[in-house]
């Protein structure tokens, strides 16, 4: 299903000639609008006429979160602040927060493609869907609830926490589609099977999820699925871009077709900022091509992926990125190799008797980097004797020496021991930082 066929599934050629002109406009906007683009622009010898194609992309530089940050709050605005109508702002856990502003059209463009990807998920106006992001500052809850009134869905404006509630809401208003992050989500299947085993979810209407704001692996999708009765989606965004709703995966839940019209995606070597084909993995980059308030031109997002072109059983003529399962920022190193949160989920999610709810431990001891893993186990194997535990160790270890090709100390612990999160989860504590 599409919420506006004619951009979705626009032929690429034409889609190309839609982003030229667009991109022409959102650089020289940018330009001339804001002062911080243009000392930057000239500063690289680059001026917006000389975008003729999209090959002249690479003459742009790029836009770094540090450059966000020493532009805080308002210094990458490009329109007067009577034209701004919200603004939203990353968490900020490190230095300055990033604030970003919408102009009315922003707004609208927003809740467009967020509306366009519940309508990939097969939702539509008949749909009731429930809001469990946080409402505020971060853009997933208002940016989910402005995307489902566009649709035309009844939306359920509960935000995040107090699951006891949730499930309360669920089955009372007859929710069809939730929408939180993929931990949330496991969280809830977690607290009914602990709390409720009375409650019965698939008594209830609920048959789809929009899950997005971390990364999340195909495993955690199954899991999530098995669980909780129902179809798990991909939802992407990023604040700095427009928050959720660059791209969503669609029926085919194989890649996430990001919304081309509004924003212009590459693929850079993360080393030597050279852009790669499609079909190779990289760091992705966004160039906003209608964002007024707050223009991102060639940002760097740190995400990984890689992009693809092929028809979509779905219809959808949209480019697809694959799901972004690390960023370049989470990656860690360890004793000199480079191991993403995400992978260590994957090894363990292939480990039968895991739960999909873990914590990485990361300290230095003797000036040796020291990992360890602590990892849920099924409270039926945690019962068992202490040979099944051991033989569960000792296969999760080789994985991790085969797969990753790390050492890591194994910790096996109780179900609901690793503290749940009602945001984002937090898989590493790194303790080597001083
Ligand atoms: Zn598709």
């Amino acid at each position: 299903m599409y919420f506006n066929k004619e951009y979705e599934t626009m032929p690429v050629k034409k889609m190309r000639e839609l982003q030229r002109e667009r991109l022409r406009w959102s650089v020289s906007h940018a330009y001339n609008n804001n002062p911080f683009y243009h000392k930057k622009f000239d500063a690289a010898g680059f001026h917006p006429d000389q975008i003729k194609s999209l090959d002249d992309m690479r003459r742009i530089p790029f836009l770094t979160k540090q450059d966000m940050r020493d532009n805080y709050p308002y210094g990458l605005f490009a329109v007067p602040l009577d034209k701004v109508v919200r603004v939203h702002a990353s968490s900020g856990t490190t230095g300055n927060a990033t604030v970003v502003g919408y102009t009315r059209n922003d707004v609208e463009v927003f809740a467009e493609v967020v509306a366009r990807c519940l309508a990939a998920y097969g939702a539509t106006d008949k749909d009731v869907i429930q809001v469990a992001y946080g409402y505020g500052l971060f853009t997933g809850g208002l940016g989910l609830h402005y995307g489902a009134e566009k649709l035309g869905a009844l939306t359920v404006p509960v935000s995040g926490g107090n699951t006891e509630r949730q499930l309360m809401i669920m089955k009372d208003f007859g929710t069809t589609l939730i929408a939180c992050t993929p931990s949330y989500a496991l969280n809830i299947a977690d607290y009914i099977e602990k709390k409720r085993p009375d409650y019965d979810i698939r008594a209830t209407k609920l048959r789809a999820g929009a899950f997005g704001a971390e990364p999340w692996s195909e495993n955690m999708r199954k899991e999530i699925e098995a669980r909780l009765g129902i179809d798990a989606f991909d939802i992407y965004g990023l604040s700095e871009i427009i928050g959720p709703g660059v791209s969503c995966e669609c029926s085919a839940k194989s890649g996430l077709h990001v919304h081309e019209d509004h924003f212009y995606v590459e693929i850079i070597d993360p080393e030597t900022g050279d852009i790669l084909p499609d079909g190779e993995k990289g760091e992705i980059v966004y160039t906003t091509l209608t964002k007024e308030a707050f223009p991102g031109i060639r940002y760097r997002s740190r995400d990984i992926t890689r992009l693809f072109r092929e028809p979509c059983a779905c219809g959808r003529s949209l480019v697809k990125m694959e799901k972004v399962t690390g960023r370049s920022d989470d990656m860690l190193i360890i004793r000199g190799v480079n191991v993403f949160p995400s992978q260590i989920e994957q090894v363990l999610m292939e480990v039968e008797g895991t739960e999909p709810h873990y914590q990485i431990i990361l300290d230095r001891k003797a000036s040796l980097d020291d990992v360890e893993v602590m990892v849920e186990v099924s409270e039926k194997l945690f019962s068992d004797e202490v040979k099944v535990l051991d033989d569960l160790r000792g296969r999760i270890s080789d994985r991790f020496r085969s797969v990753l090709g790390i050492t890591a100390k194994i910790t096996l612990v109780e179900p609901m021991t690793i503290a749940r999160s009602e945001g984002k989860a937090v898989r590493v504590v790194d303790k080597r930082k001083i």
